[in-house]
């Protein structure tokens, strides 16, 4: 089989050359630390965790990246396997000493036999005779990099900022209050007139969330960052700034819509939210980008008519990250169409996080395992939690041109929100007995898509074409 050859050395680039070598192909992992340095790396170690030492919840049963963990343990996860080995005590999470876990993934990759090891930046398009190689360079890709792709793809398809707009899951927006309406009613993509869920602010309402807004603790800009804002997309609290009105003409302008709750009064403000996945079950709040800390999003937010009980499958933010159009220039092998001797792994394609970087990674190194030895690899499958973010970076769930995710796509982590629903049998619920977070139809349908996943991955990872690592 062909060498491949994996740039970068981070979360993701560390796994697919794990997943390679172990598949019987010979790697060459090009890592440009210590000769060259990035914004927050701070040693020459592989996969090195440039903040927290944490990979979340490590329970499967409820939360989506617990269940990855999982898959990932399941189809002989490098990262996961030193993850486990150098664990500290942290709850119900996954929390690992920095240093032990970077320099066993470094001596797992050095000792392996077939794996080459080379310090130094590829500061452009990889040489003509690469026939395979994978590109895992992560958020603080080197600007030559950058530029290189950058001419592959055109200039608007890779993203050098994140400006992301909380998205809310659709079951905790209370739609007594909201109401479906496109602004004029105008007929989008989906044949309707009511492609936005609008929540509707009096002028006291309006008022108290313009103060709670200037008021709110604000995230720094690290140094690197000092980027100005593209006015396409400033901060809430910038434009709130500039003047007390101001949302009122920018975001949230209430024009051209009635609430049929209350048909003859003017909201005063409108908040809107725009479908984010094909399934419907993720809505983001549209031009909602901010640096307000977390936990400040989360008590400003909820005081957004109809967002009072909103559950966030992620919050905003602003910060420097590279990333691609995924949905629109690779296809489903993770290949970018352009120029398919090219993969692609990690933060770069569209995910967020340690653990969803280092998962594209053991997928994109299967692909790439699978065609080196002249097989046909599957795709996990859409019920698995690797298959769910596969498919969130492809578009796998959406028309097969992946327009409609191509036009609004961020990147995300991994959460219930992009599985295919399930259907659980109502369970009849003692009235008298405890409510816990570990009862309850929201509990059992999450229980439900994690068994679904686990025995859907066994069947993919003991299927011939699933280009298994062993
Ligand atoms: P990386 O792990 O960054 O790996 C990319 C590697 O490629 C690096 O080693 C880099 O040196 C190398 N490289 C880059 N360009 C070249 C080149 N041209 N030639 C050769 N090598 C090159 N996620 C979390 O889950 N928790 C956090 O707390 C967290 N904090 C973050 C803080 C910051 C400042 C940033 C930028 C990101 C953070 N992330 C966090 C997001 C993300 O999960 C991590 O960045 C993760 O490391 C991404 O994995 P990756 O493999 O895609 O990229």
């Amino acid at each position: 089989a062909d060498r491949v050859h994996v740039i970068g050395g981070g979360l993701a680039g560390s796994e697919a050359a794990w997943q390679l070598a172990n598949s019987g192909v010979a790697v060459s992992l090009h890592e440009m630390r210590p000769v060259r340095g990035t914004e927050a790396h701070q040693t020459d170690a592989l996969a090195e965790l440039v903040c927290s030492n944490s990979f979340r919840s490590d329970e499967w049963e409820t939360n989506a990246v617990g269940l990855l963990h999982e898959e990932m343990r399941r189809a002989g996860s490098l990262i996961m396997a030193s993850a486990d080995q150098h664990k500290l005590p942290a709850g119900g999470a996954l929390a690992v000493d920095r240093e032990g876990f970077a320099a066993a993934v470094t001596e797992a990759l050095t000792a392996h036999p077939l794996i080459e090891i080379s310090r130094g930046e590829i500061a452009g398009l990889p040489p003509a005779e690469w026939r395979s190689v994978i590109v895992a360079t992560g958020p603080l890709t080197s600007p030559a990099l950058a530029e290189a792709i950058q001419s592959l793809t055109g200039e608007t398809e890779l993203a050098f900022f994140d400006a992301i707009a909380p998205i809310v899951h659709l079951d905790s927006i209370d739609m007594d209050i909201c109401w479906r309406q496109s602004r004029y009613d105008k007929v989008g993509p989906s044949g309707s007139g009511a492609d936005y869920i609008n929540c509707p602010l009096d002028k006291a309402q309006y008022g108290a969330f313009i103060d709670a807004l200037l008021t709110a603790e604000k995230t720094a800009f690290k140094d690197f960052e000092k980027t100005p804002y593209f006015e396409g997309c400033l901060p809430i609290e910038v434009m709130a700034e500039r003047g007390r009105e101001t949302l009122r003409y920018g975001p949230m302008k209430p024009v051209g819509l009635t609430d049929p709750h209350r048909p003859e009064e003017k909201p005063y403000a409108v908040v809107q939210l725009r479908q984010d996945n094909a399934l419907g079950t993720l809505w983001n709040m549209v031009g909602f980008q901010t640096k307000l800390r977390h936990g400040e999003q989360v008590r400003v937010f909820h005081m957004i008519p109809g967002l009072a009980a909103a559950e966030f499958a992620r919050l905003g933010g602003l910060h420097r990250n590279t990333f691609l159009n995924s949905p629109k220039l690779l296809d489903d092998s993770l290949r970018l169409k352009a120029d398919p001797r090219l993969r692609f792994a990690g933060q770069i394609t569209g995910v967020e996080g340690y653990v969803e970087s280092a998962a594209i990674g053991l997928i994109t190194g299967r692909f790439a395992a699978a065609e080196a030895r002249g097989t046909k690899s599957m795709p996990p499958p859409p019920t698995t939690a690797l298959g769910a973010l596969l498919a969130h970076i492809t578009g796998g769930h959406l028309s097969a041109d992946g327009e409609g995710a191509a036009r609004s796509f961020q990147p995300m982590n991994v959460n219930f929100g992009l599985f295919p629903p399930i259907s659980v049998p109502r369970q009849p619920r003692d009235p008298k007995g405890p409510k816990t977070p570990r009862s309850g139809k929201a509990f059992e349908r999450k229980r439900a898509m994690a068994n679904r996943a686990l025995a859907d991955l066994d069947h993919w990872l003991s299927g011939p074409a699933s280009a298994a690592a062993e």
